[in-house]
């Protein structure tokens, strides 16, 4: 993952470390700290609709602004806030950051953008969400549909979420269905509860160039969104190929490296003004 990410991301916590009792603590400590201080900053990542080829709404993802010069990637360090306990916090801080940031582009006299926000199941579990989110929304004066969830399906299958999903859509926030395919039961949560919306996981785009089975699957579930009136966005696209075989499937909505890298807030208002389908239909 550190690799992936680049040369500016260490690897926070190594298999090494986790043996070492004392240097694990130390790390917990580090961790906690950043939770307390919040040292968190939001990259915004856009999703591109293959009708008009601009953006239609971005995706936060967090990243730990560990010293000046060293950024640690949600994947290094998520897991480890919800172990201690402090993810509840994190992911408040995260809802609002995110409404302000919307108050703020609005006001900037950018247009309401949408915003996903990533939700982990445990803060899906916690009752107060919904009240939190009403109080946020109330606060930065934003509409609801301007903030939307994503959760994983194994939120789905967390006690109580019926209830919490219900109450967060009466809000007027939309919900998104993350990675999807990758879980256990993606058609039982499509079942269960009205959602708005698919993220179909980017395992499916890795292979549907190469795979005529995953492009057949592909289509299907193109297909199931479209027959369930659930947005549908493709992630993880990396190459042309990749974006032009996703759009001849019949899909509206593309988030991925080849249009764009997640990027700092005060990068969006220019990428608003860009026609990415051009860079679909130049040869290169
Ligand atoms: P995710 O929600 O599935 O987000 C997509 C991840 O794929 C992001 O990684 C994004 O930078 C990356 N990505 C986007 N396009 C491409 C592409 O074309 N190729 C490749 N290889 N990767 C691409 P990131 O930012 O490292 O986030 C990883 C995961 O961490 C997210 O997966 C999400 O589950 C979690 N996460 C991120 N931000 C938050 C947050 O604020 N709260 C919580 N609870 N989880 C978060
Ligand atoms: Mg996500
Ligand atoms: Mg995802
Ligand atoms: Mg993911």
């Amino acid at each position: 993952a550190a690799k992936q990410a680049g040369k500016q991301c260490y690897v926070f916590y190594s298999q090494d470390m986790a043996t070492q009792d004392a240097s694990r603590l130390e790390k917990e400590q580090i961790l906690r700290e950043a939770c307390e201080k919040k040292q968190f900053i939001l990259h915004f990542q856009p999703q591109i609709s293959m009708h008009t080829g601009r953006v239609t709404s971005v995706e936060a993802l967090v990243r730990w602004q560990h010293s000046e010069k060293a950024i640690v990637y949600p994947g290094e360090f998520i897991s480890h806030i919800e172990k201690l306990g402090l993810i509840v916090d994190f992911g408040n801080w995260v809802l609002q950051t995110v409404c302000e940031q919307i108050a703020q582009w609005r006001a900037s006299g950018l247009p309401y953008l949408q915003v996903a926000v990533n939700i982990s199941p445990l803060h899906f579990q916690d009752a107060s969400l919904p009240g939190t989110v009403r109080d946020l929304l109330m606060k930065t004066n934003i509409p609801a549909q301007y903030l939307e969830l994503e959760v994983t399906e194994s939120a789905m299958q967390t006690k109580g979420h019926v209830e919490i999903f219900n109450q967060l859509r009466q809000l007027g926030v939309k919900i998104a269905i993350d990675d999807f395919g990758t879980g256990y039961s993606c058609l039982a949560s499509l079942k269960k509860l009205p959602l708005d919306c698919i993220k179909i996981d980017k395992t499916f785009i890795d292979d549907v160039l190469t795979s005529s089975h995953t492009a057949l699957l592909v289509g299907a579930i193109i297909s199931l969104a479209n027959a369930l009136n659930y947005k549908l966005v493709a992630e993880g696209v990396e190459t042309r190929d990749q974006a032009l075989a996703m759009r001849e499937l019949g899909c509206q909505i593309i988030q991925g490296y080849f249009f764009c890298h997640p990027v700092p807030s005060d990068q969006i208002s220019a990428l608003l003004d860009v026609d990415f389908t051009h860079q679909l239909d130049k040869d290169i």
